[in-house]
């Protein structure tokens, strides 16, 4: 793009949202995304209050040479570039809900995050596709995929979109669903968000009358076996269940009992879609095959609570990841965690988590989306709080070990939403014939490259 001259009257002029430019007093609340460890120091951020914020925003930004960068909550804001000659558009103002618990049908506008959307669905015994914490947005973890605790029964969150209203480059709003505008729809379930600046989601909700888990915790010291006897056990759970285990060091923050703080733990996450006695029957396997647990705290849940089982932070909080998937776990694998951020590892990582995936993850169905699936049988996430450039060093250089350490057992495609560094190249995280076909989408309707988002889809230099 040719860079002209950004007049931020015209913006002001065009947009009701308030626009905050550098040096002015709101700036740095402004700029600031959820994850705090993102520095942004974009042209202005407009925070937009609606579609006819939106398209005026576009039209100035593209009148003035400037790219244009959605945001919502922020907390995929570590993966964005530099935003140099860059209008932020965070659409936090953008927050309305509605459930139509009849047709069991949610619309959200693009700046919610899901901890409503569980809350009012939930009222109704109906569950959304959400992921481990409600704080997370809606159109960011939609645009990604989306895996969540009841993905393996009813597969990414994306797959349950039924429409979704953008602004593209040109300025247009567009909806695009199954029969309209058919290219972006496919692109925009996990192709993510260089698309345009998505507006409004529709979605549908699935009947949760009551579920079932939580997490059980051990010292750290026997993280082999457990991530072992894990193994075993979730290879004989149904699509109904959902599970994770994690080796982790968790800080002494508030919400974190005593015997957990600061100590190495291996924890099993799950969520059963179904009554306590028959999830009560589906973990006894793994707690006889496991030494005793420091604290089990499973039991029976409501939808909404989905959101909160995996004790995410709900604060914002400094975070930098990594991940891969992984094609298989055997004990190799597990050995090689297990030295790289177990407990005597002298991991500063926060978290290094193995997500199972498998059911209907595992299952593209007829007309699904860019992503659709995921091929692979576990995804790993690593992540750490890089409080100080020191510490900040040490973190990256231990995700960088445990990709490395699972490197013989990765898959050859990746995972948008656990794909947290800037710079990341797109043709890493889809196969072939899916990231040629999102990047002549995107050189139809973004020639310029406008739009940018976190996981952008690099186009050749105009
Ligand atoms: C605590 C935590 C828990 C998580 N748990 C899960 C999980 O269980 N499962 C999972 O799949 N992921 C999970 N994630 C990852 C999360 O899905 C991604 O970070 C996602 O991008 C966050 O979306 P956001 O809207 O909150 O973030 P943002 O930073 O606001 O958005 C991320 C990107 O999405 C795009 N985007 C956002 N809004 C728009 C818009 N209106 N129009 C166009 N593009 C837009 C942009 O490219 C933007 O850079 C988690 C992340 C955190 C921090």
């Amino acid at each position: 793009m040719t860079t002209a001259s950004f007049d931020p009257a015209a913006l002001r002029a065009a947009v009701r949202g308030p626009v905050a430019l550098p040096g002015e007093p709101e700036w740095d609340a402004a700029r600031q995304a959820w994850n705090l460890a993102a520095d942004q120091h974009p042209a202005a951020v407009l925070h937009a209050t609606g579609p006819d914020d939106v398209i005026a925003a576009v039209g100035c930004a593209r009148r003035a040479g400037l790219r244009v960068a959605p945001q919502g909550i922020g907390h995929g804001a570590g993966a964005l570039g530099p935003l140099d000659d860059t209008l932020l558009l965070r659409t936090t103002r953008m927050t309305h809900v509605e459930v139509d618990a009849a047709a069991r049908r949610a619309r959200v506008e693009a700046g919610a995050a899901w901890e409503p959307v569980a809350r009012l669905a939930g009222e109704h015994d109906l569950a959304a596709l959400h992921g481990s914490s409600g704080t997370v947005g809606v159109a960011g973890y939609t645009l990604g995929g989306g895996l969540g605790w009841l993905a393996r029964q009813h597969g990414l969150a994306s797959e349950a979109v039924t429409a979704i209203e953008l602004v593209t480059a040109d300025g247009r709003l567009r909806r695009a669903t199954a029969e309209q505008e058919p290219e972006l729809f496919w692109a925009l379930r996990g192709g993510g968000g260089s698309f345009g600046v998505v507006t409004a989601l529709e979605f549908e909700l699935f009947p949760l009358a009551e579920a079932y888990g939580g997490g059980i915790f051990w010292p750290g010291e026997h993280a082999t076996a457990v991530m072992r006897a894990y193994r075993e056990w979730a290879a004989t759970l149904p699509d109904s269940v959902s599970t994770t285990v994690r080796l982790l060091r968790l800080p002494p923050f508030p919400q974190v009992p005593e015997p957990l703080r600061n100590v190495p733990i291996v924890d099993v996450g799950l969520v059963v879609a179904g009554d306590a006695a028959s999830g009560a029957e589906l973990v006894a396997p793994l707690l006889a095959a496991t030494p005793p647990p420091l604290a089990n705290r499973v039991g029976p849940l409501r939808a909404p609570d989905l959101a909160f089982v995996h004790g995410d932070p709900e604060q914002p909080v400094p975070g930098v990841g990594h991940h891969a998937l992984l094609r298989e776990l055997p004990d190799a694998a597990i050995d090689a965690l297990v030295a790289v951020a177990g407990a005597d590892s002298g991991s500063p990582l926060l978290s290094c988590e193995l997500r199972q995936l498998g059911g209907a993850l595992g299952r593209r169905a007829p007309g699904s989306g860019a992503l659709g699936a995921l091929d692979a049988a576990f995804a790993l996430y690593g992540v750490g709080i890089p409080a100080g450039p020191e510490v900040a060093q040490a973190v990256q250089e231990r995700l960088d070990a445990v990709v490395e350490a699972v490197a013989p057992w990765q898959a050859p495609t990746g995972y948008l939403n656990f794909a947290d560094r800037p710079g990341g190249d797109s043709a890493d995280l889809f196969d072939g014939a899916t990231h040629a076909r999102l990047l002549a989408l995107k050189r139809e309707v973004d020639p310029e490259g406008l739009i940018v988002s976190g996981h952008a889809l690099a186009l050749p230099a105009a």
